[in-house]
């Protein structure tokens, strides 16, 4: 009998032990990831003052968690200011993003405008509401990064987000474009950054859980969901399944573009292409296939060749 009690005790020393260590691996490395895209891109500077956007779902409860981290120990001063934008969705519980906040010791702002009934009353039922209803959010938000003396955005894509949207840009729209993880604001008054953009979902997800965020469900303003958006992510999963590494041996893609190798002639001068005598390494290799190297990307697995 006391060897059963022993036994289990054992075992769960060991499981927690390796929870334990697994959640810490997990926070060195999710603070590695914001810290390189910060550094990568330049993100945060002297004297920013930026307003950490919270819609209260698990992407941006992460990224401001890990911002207060990096605040912390950066090498430079900056101020964080989170918001939350009420859109007076039925339903939406708007004591819970106050409460967390007020336990977190951060600087909070809470705006409410019903833009919901705005949507509501200018969109036929069974119509998509995003479009108008992001239109709104985003001249809302602002004016409270105004308001706020902010000027920087950030937002809570991750590196999942970002493939998605190149995948639907190539499918649907016939560009190869993404989705920056720093830009000028489409007004040009303020700087947009993606702290999470070289982080995994799947990492969010078990930093939510882990840190027990009080997550507000997304499903309130009854919109049909992105159809789209969720087919590309399935369809990721699925290759990530299949050939492990994948997602991120894509991500890296999107840091190292070639434009002589693509066909945009605004990106490469292809009219005007003279020889230069000289040897090109990235000339054209005529009829060889062109080798595949492995990827250079901080934190990448090793490179897995894969047969298509
Ligand atoms: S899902 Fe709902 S809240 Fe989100 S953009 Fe669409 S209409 Fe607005």
């Amino acid at each position: 009998m006391s060897a059963v009690w022993i036994e289990n005790e054992v075992s769960t020393f060991g499981n927690t032990a390796k929870i334990e260590r697994e959640t810490h691996k997990l926070e060195k490395r999710l603070c590695r990831q914001v810290g390189q895209a910060i550094i990568d891109y330049n993100m945060i500077e002297e004297g920013d003052r930026v307003m950490v956007c919270m819609s209260g779902g698990k992407d941006s409860y992460g990224m401001l968690d890990i911002l207060l981290k990096m605040q912390q120990r950066a090498p430079v001063q900056f101020e964080l200011v989170a918001v939350n934008l009420d859109q007076k969705q039925p339903g939406f519980p708007d004591h819970i993003l106050p409460e967390y906040l007020k336990s977190m010791g951060v600087e909070f702002h809470i705006e409410t405008q019903d833009t919901y009934s705005i949507v509501k009353r200018n969109i036929p039922e069974g119509k998509t509401m995003c479009s108008l209803c992001s239109r709104l959010r985003r001249g809302i938000l602002y004016k409270v990064a105004r308001e706020l003396k902010c000027n920087k955005l950030a937002l809570g894509h991750h590196r999942d987000d970002m493939l998605q949207t190149f995948f639907l840009n190539m499918f649907f729209g016939g560009k190869l474009k993404g989705m920056p993880p720093k830009l000028t604001s489409d007004n040009g008054e303020f700087i947009v950054i993606r702290p999470l953009a070289y982080v995994a979902e799947k990492d969010l997800v078990r930093w939510a859980e882990h840190r027990q965020f009080p997550i507000i469900p997304c499903s309130l303003c009854g919109s049909q969901e992105n159809l789209q958006r969720k087919q590309a992510s399935k369809m990721l999963k699925e290759w990530e399944k299949q050939y492990p590494g994948r997602a991120e041996t894509m991500f890296t893609a999107l840091k190292n573009v070639v434009p002589s190798h693509l066909m945009d002639s605004k990106l490469h001068d292809f009219k005007n292409l003279k020889t230069t005598g000289v040897p090109d390494e990235d000339g054209d290799k005529a009829f060889d296939e062109e080798p595949f190297s492995p990827p250079t990307f901080s934190g990448l697995p090793a490179m897995q060749v894969v047969t298509l």
